[in-house]
């Protein structure tokens, strides 16, 4: 096999396509006398097939060994062609292409623990599958010891004892995969019986929320008070409509009415206290101070 012709950019002449594989003829050779060219990979297969090393163009014997043809070669190298590296955007000459092949991106390099061949630009997506790398218990996590991501299948189903119960959230038991079912089995049977008196505590809250409203209700009748409506608030005659008179307003006429009637209570004390008759302050001082009557002389 030459190089396929859909690397290059532009389609090559005939003279420069190997007749055997139809591909560009690279590297070319010159198998016969007649200097007939093909690709160097198909001659090696040819020389080694039933035609025991015979030029399909002319039967003649062909050279051994081949050799290469420079002015074909340099020829096709001019051609410009792209990167041999899926994905990779680079486009140059066919002579330059080995090179820029060494530092590709996308060049593969193999895995230095699995060994397998990866995209270079590829490395971060290859650790995370790579058989060889060392990797976290996905159930145990620190619990378990690390293993490599090819033994963690064996681990999990055969070794690891943290597999965590996934019937009931909170749970906190941890066993094998073997016990799990179990397990999973009992402690979703605890939790139906759970919700089963769960179920049956809201319905007794239910009547009893039932008898306290039906017990408000009787209450409320007997005590006809409960629903009086709140008292009319007085408002000062002559006033307009209740909502019409501002909060101010009324406030101030209020105050005003309360002064008057205090003044006027205290107008009707004074008068009154005044028409009453007090006894003289002086005649009760004399009074006071007035010796007792002296002790009745002993009789003789
Ligand atoms: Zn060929
Ligand atoms: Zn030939
Ligand atoms: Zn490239
Ligand atoms: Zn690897
Ligand atoms: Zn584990
Ligand atoms: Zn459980």
């Amino acid at each position: 096999m030459g190089l396929g012709v859909e690397r290059f950019t532009t389609q090559l002449p005939e003279h420069l396509h190997c007749f055997v594989c139809l591909d560009v003829s690279y590297p070319p050779v010159i198998v016969c006398a007649l200097e007939h060219q093909m690709c160097e990979s198909c001659a090696t297969e040819l020389r080694k097939s039933s035609s025991k090393g015979k030029c399909p163009m002319c039967a003649q014997t062909m050279l051994d060994p081949v050799r290469t043809s420079g002015v074909l070669k340099r020829a096709i190298e001019d051609y410009e062609v792209t990167c041999r590296y899926t994905g990779c955007k680079w486009v140059g000459c066919l002579l330059d292409e080995p090179t820029h092949a060494k530092s590709c991106d996308f060049r593969e390099i193999p895995c230095a623990l699995c060994k397998t061949p990866y995209q270079h630009s590829r490395s971060v997506q290859h650790m995370l599958v790579c058989p060889e790398e060392v990797v976290l218990c996905p159930q145990g996590g620190k619990r378990c010891a690390r293993k490599k991501r090819c033994e963690l299948e064996k681990h999990l189903s055969d070794f690891c004892g943290q597999w965590q119960c996934r019937v009931v959230q909170g749970c906190d038991t941890r066993t094998s995969l073997a016990n799990l079912p179990a397990h999973e089995k009992t402690c979703a049977d605890a939790a139906a019986r759970i919700a089963k008196l769960e179920e049956a505590l809201s319905g007794r809250n239910e009547t009893l929320a039932t008898i306290l409203t039906e017990l408000r209700a009787k209450l409320d009748s007997l005590d006809p008070t409960r629903h009086a409506s709140p008292p009319r608030f007085d408002w000062p005659a002559g006033q307009p409509a209740e909502r019409t008179v501002s909060t101010c307003t009324l406030v101030k006429q209020l105050l005003t009415r309360a002064t008057k009637r205090r003044h006027r209570r205290a107008t009707l004390a004074a008068t009154a206290l005044l028409a009453k008759p007090l006894p003289s302050p002086h005649v009760a001082v004399l009074q006071e101070s007035a010796p007792a009557s002296p002790p009745a002389p002993a009789l003789a």
